[in-house]
């Protein structure tokens, strides 16, 4: 058990979801993120036998193939979830929230929710830090993560990256002593691997609680490549900063030249641009939300692809459940401060344009690729129709004005 088992099991099959998690537990420090966020060793196989423990901790902690959220349940919940909490997982209450403050919400994705509740934990000093998306100074269309104490940069990381944004990695050596996460389901199924091993107590004790976003899929990096230099014709070398939901809400993908200019794309066409550059891995995976995160959050408007398709301009919300008694208690806390409001609403999995294109695709690719395909909490009897991909937007999107 070594290296080349991670490479066999999970890199050869396209099933490595970039998390970062296994170059964080490696005690060899042999495994590094390459270009295009990938995990690789230098080493050749001759020096992996020598330098690599055989510890297995790598293909352990990875949720690449085997997620293990039911176990993760059993430690959270003490519980499995029951099949009518098939879609929402098991939770405390859900709300649709927003940031008081204009220069959080104005610059998020939705309502703000998750860097509000990232701003409020920080100066309550619950966490000395957290882990969010920036982008690489240098090239800066190439997301990057940052652990951070500064409230400044947590609110200039606001909004969604729809990109392969590895950033577990960080946790392997850093000052901080507790970190508060924001990532999607894959990565928080490593974290709750993390917290479930024997011999990553040092790591998991660092981290003080973690929030999801909900994940119709996320894109290689050559789709955002792809739209800046094919679709609005600017060269790589020109961009200042690319923002994937600015401005009105639900937001447009734009991009900011180093002469002061921009050009957008609405948010509906990056959604079928982006559907060229996907992984086994996202196409695959079936958890929208893990449901193990202490808070799990969504557009608080469940069809963003067809309000701006249409032109609409919903209000600014996110939708945001709570499972765990620390999500509760920070949510409580970023209500409390005056940092977030948030009024009671149900979550519908059924109006969820991204939850229900991820459950029909993985569903067709769980019957194409048997064995191949990672696991999930969601696999009960699968009583689904076949249902292709275009046809689930355009009815779920179409509207009658
Ligand atoms: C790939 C992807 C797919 C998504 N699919 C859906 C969907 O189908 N339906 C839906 O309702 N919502 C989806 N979301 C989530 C949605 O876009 C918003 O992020 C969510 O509603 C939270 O909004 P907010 O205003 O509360 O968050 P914000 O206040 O804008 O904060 C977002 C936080 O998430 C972090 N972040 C951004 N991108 C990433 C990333 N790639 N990996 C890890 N952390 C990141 C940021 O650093 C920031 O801290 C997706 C997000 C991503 C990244
Ligand atoms: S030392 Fe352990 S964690 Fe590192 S590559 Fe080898 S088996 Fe994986
Ligand atoms: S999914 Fe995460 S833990 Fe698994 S190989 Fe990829 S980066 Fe490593
Ligand atoms: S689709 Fe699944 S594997 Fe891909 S980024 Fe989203 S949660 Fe991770």
């Amino acid at each position: 058990m070594s290296y080349l088992q991670l490479q066999e099991e999970i890199l050869d099959q396209d099933l490595c979801t970039s998390c970062g998690a296994c170059v964080a537990v490696c005690p060899a420090n042999i495994i590094s993120l390459n270009d295009a966020f990938l995990p690789e060793t230098t080493l050749d196989s001759e020096m992996i036998s020598n330098v690599c423990v055989s510890c297995n901790l790598c293909s352990e902690i990875c949720p690449g193939r085997e997620t293990d959220v039911p176990a993760s349940e059993m430690f959270l919940f003490g519980r499995t979830r029951i099949p009518e909490e098939r879609w929402t997982g098991i939770m405390q209450k859900s709300n649709l929230v927003s940031a008081v403050d204009s220069s959080i919400r104005d610059r998020a994705s939705a309502g703000g929710a998750a860097t509000g509740l990232l701003v409020s934990a920080l100066r309550s000093g619950l966490v000395d830090a957290v882990l969010v998306i920036d982008r690489d100074k240098e090239r800066p269309w190439i997301p990057q993560a940052i652990l951070t104490d500064d409230e400044q940069t947590i609110i200039n990381c606001a909004q969604s990256t729809y990109c392969v944004a590895p950033n577990l990695h960080l946790l392997k050596e850093t000052k901080y002593e507790r970190i508060g996460i924001v990532g999607l389901a894959c990565e928080i199924q490593a974290i709750r691997k993390i917290q479930r091993h024997p011999k990553t107590a040092d790591l998991a004790k660092k981290i003080v609680f973690t929030i999801e976003i909900g994940c119709a899929s996320s894109t290689k990096l050559s789709g955002t490549e792809h739209l800046i230099e094919n679709k609005l014709n600017i060269p790589l070398e020109e961009v200042a900063n690319v923002r994937y939901r600015d401005g009105q809400y639900p937001g447009a993908f734009t991009v900011y030249t180093k002469d002061d200019k921009s050009k957008e794309l609405p948010f509906f066409e990056l959604v079928k641009e982006f559907k060229k550059f996907k992984t086994f891995r996202c196409l695959s995976c079936r958890d929208w939300w893990s449901g193990i995160a202490d808070i799990s959050i969504s557009d608080g408007d469940p069809n963003i692809y067809a309000s701006s398709q249409h032109g609409d301009i919903p209000s600014r919300f996110s939708m945001v459940v709570t499972r765990t008694d620390i999500g509760q208690r920070l949510l409580e806390l970023g209500v409390n401060s005056g940092t977030l409001v948030a009024v009671p609403e149900k979550f519908e999995p059924e109006e969820s344009l991204g939850l229900q294109r991820k459950r029909f695709r993985s569903s067709s690719f769980a019957k194409e690729y048997p064995g191949r395909v990672p696991d999930s909490a969601v696999l009960f009897p699968d009583d689904d129709a076949e249902r292709e991909d275009d046809e689930i937007i355009a009815t779920m999107s179409n509207r009658i004005s």
